[in-house]
């Protein structure tokens, strides 16, 4: 695996790989993977010739008492991950300077209505954060396609609708969200849970299933939502949001064969959780 971490050297290679009609595909991460990341490079090992995956801890999606500083940082275990499954090129910036050198250009980059609902409501800002780094990342590689987790639908949303307007050619790819044997959804910040935690998260997918069925029985959202909200303050979830919708994000329509999601975000101790599940 190549492992290159500035722009200069990243624009080379990606002109090398270009210049030698590669499919190439990318996977953008903040690092410290875990199972769920591995897997949407294996998706890509599939689809494409030559696979890359970024590791950049993007200061733009953090909030100013958020973690960005305590984010976890585990650079040498996420190579032999990434070396293991035969990864073709880790681009891992060592700066904010080698991704955002032209950062005037996307001052009008918005997320919009869409990413100031949900975790856009609790984060605001995160969503314009989120989608200026992954445009810059797509201008610089032009890949011809890019996989991203379903775990995180709203950020999935909002980076198809943009690559729809500035990346048309780009075929973005959903990917299921990985889960450990209690169905506690794989994520960076799980690492913050202390042990009592741990034991309590796998609890917040259940009460989302549990919820799926309520709703299918009372057919009554607005009680569903407190049916689930309350479930969840029972098992010390702070709750952010519980939230039915439809793959647009806009308010779900009962009796029909529509695809549906029920999204959530809790706080369990200090850590933020964040989960959905789709449904029709
Ligand atoms: P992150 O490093 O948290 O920015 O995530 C990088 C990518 O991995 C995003 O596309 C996420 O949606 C995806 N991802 C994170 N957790 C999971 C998971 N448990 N299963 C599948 N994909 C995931």
């Amino acid at each position: 695996m190549i492992i290159l971490d500035t722009q200069k050297d990243y624009k080379k290679h990606i002109n090398l790989l270009k210049s030698q009609g590669e499919i190439i595909s990318l996977v953008p991460t903040m690092g410290n993977l875990h199972d769920g990341h591995l897997s949407l490079v294996k998706i890509a090992k599939k689809k494409s010739s030559k696979v890359i995956t970024t590791i950049f801890i993007n200061p733009l999606q953090f909030g100013k008492d958020e973690d960005f500083t305590s984010y976890p940082r585990t650079m040498s275990q996420d190579v032999d991950k990434l070396q293991k499954l035969n990864c073709d090129i880790l681009f891992a910036p060592k700066s904010k300077n080698e991704v955002f050198n032209k950062i005037d250009n996307l001052k009008n980059l918005k997320a919009g209505p869409k990413g100031n609902i949900l975790c856009g409501k609790i984060r605001p800002g995160h969503f314009d954060g989120v989608l200026k780094v992954i445009y810059m990342l797509f201008q610089l590689t032009e890949p011809d396609l890019s996989v991203f987790g379903v775990k995180d639908f709203q950020q999935l949303y909002l980076i198809k609708q943009m690559a729809k307007i500035y990346f048309p050619k780009l075929k973005i790819i959903s990917a299921p969200t990985i889960r450990n044997k209690n169905g506690l959804a794989l994520s960076s910040r799980n690492s913050y849970l202390d042990k009592t935690s741990m034991e309590i998260a796998p609890v917040f997918y259940k009460i989302l299933l549990d919820g799926i069925n309520y709703l299918k029985n009372s057919n009554n959202v607005e009680e569903t939502v407190n049916y689930i909200t309350t479930n969840l303050e029972k098992n010390s979830f702070l709750v952010n949001y519980v939230s039915f919708l439809n793959a647009e994000l806009e308010k779900i329509k009962l009796n029909t064969s529509d695809k549906k999601i029920l999204l959530s975000s809790v706080k369990l101790e200090q850590t933020r959780l964040i989960d959905n599940v789709e449904f029709s």
